[in-house]
């Protein structure tokens, strides 16, 4: 009986935090929002995050995909998130980043790419406009070849090729990253216009496509160092990245 009660008091601490999209493959299972204060430049900065899964099953019943979390091995593989600033939901003009997961940026500060830096810069833009999202896509490793992959990537790097050169010749296409889920958790939580932040106007156009409602661009360059020049060079003439702007391939 004791046992029962717990789950019982469990499940109403959690049921009214998870909802469902559903998709064309299955469902979305989106929790939150979860208080996260963070870290950032020093400041401490109050986001709510909230937090992905894909199911092949589309289901309201909550109980039963909470039942089923320890026997999935989530950590085996990765679920995206967002964190979100301000009213989301109403306000005139939000700001989005849609940031590809990047290990040795994001997490080891690597200076072979930009990625952390523009983490946390796209994390200050938003507080700053007071509205936004930063999306963190876990599944957009090295342009979606993988971690491990892009181990490999990096060596033929070292070899004389670049980023494009490197990701092809080990058999994958340039650029394979899908942004349709982040697209419909979007639309979840904003049904207004957004701002997106990236240097990358093919992958405004990508978003567009996808169904997303964009209004305008906003550039973030920075943090360039002998070890990314041709990393960002290489984004300018082969990935469509504005010259006068000049930043990392998971962009
Ligand atoms: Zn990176």
């Amino acid at each position: 009986m004791g046992q029962m009660k717990l789950e019982t008091k469990v499940f109403s601490i959690l049921k009214d935090k998870i909802q469902s999209i559903q998709t064309t493959e299955g469902a979305i299972y989106l929790v939150g929002p979860i208080k996260l204060p963070v870290n950032l430049y020093g400041e401490t900065i109050e986001f709510k995050w909230y937090c992905w899964m894909n199911g092949e099953e589309v289901t309201d019943d909550y109980q039963q995909i909470i039942d089923n979390l320890s026997s999935q091995n989530l950590a085996e593989y990765q679920q995206s998130s967002v964190l979100v600033y301000g009213d989301f939901e109403n306000s005139e003009d939000a700001l989005i980043r849609m940031h590809s997961i990047c290990h040795t940026g994001d997490i080891f500060g690597s200076k072979r790419c930009d990625c952390g830096y523009q983490l946390k810069e796209s994390m200050k833009k938003v507080k700053e406009h007071g509205s936004g999202a930063i999306f963190y896509l876990a599944n957009h490793e090295g342009r979606g070849i993988g971690l491990f992959s892009k181990a490999m990537a990096y060596l033929l790097q070292e070899n004389g090729y670049d980023t494009v050169e490197a990701n092809e010749n080990l058999g994958f296409v340039n650029d394979s990253r899908n942004y349709d889920d982040a697209i419909n958790v979007l639309q979840r939580l904003r049904s207004k216009p957004v701002t997106l932040i990236t240097n990358n106007p093919l992958k405004l156009e990508a978003l567009k496509s996808a169904g997303l409602h964009v209004s305008g661009r906003v550039p973030l360059w920075g943090d360039f160092s002998e070890y990314n020049e041709k990393y960002l060079q290489t984004k300018i003439t082969k990935s469509g990245h504005l010259k006068e702007e000049r930043t990392c391939s998971n962009d």
